[in-house]
């Protein structure tokens, strides 16, 4: 079983974990009403699908 020679320090983990971090993705601005959309979805704020085709209106 391999051994590690030296021990990690802690500047090296925190250069190897800088890349560790998770970044929200999947959705993108409707541009529309500048809300967060999913992509390749109709915006539920606006009922509205690529630029200006209505799908379904939203009834607040
Ligand atoms: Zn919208």
């Amino acid at each position: 079983m391999p051994v590690p020679k030296k021990r990690t320090s802690k500047s090296r983990k925190g250069m190897r974990r800088s890349h560790d971090s998770l970044t929200v993705t999947g959705f993108g601005e409707c541009p529309q009403c500048h809300e967060f959309k999913r992509p390749h979805h109709v915006c539920p704020h606006c009922g509205y699908y690529k630029d200006k085709e209505v799908i379904e209106v939203e009834a607040l």
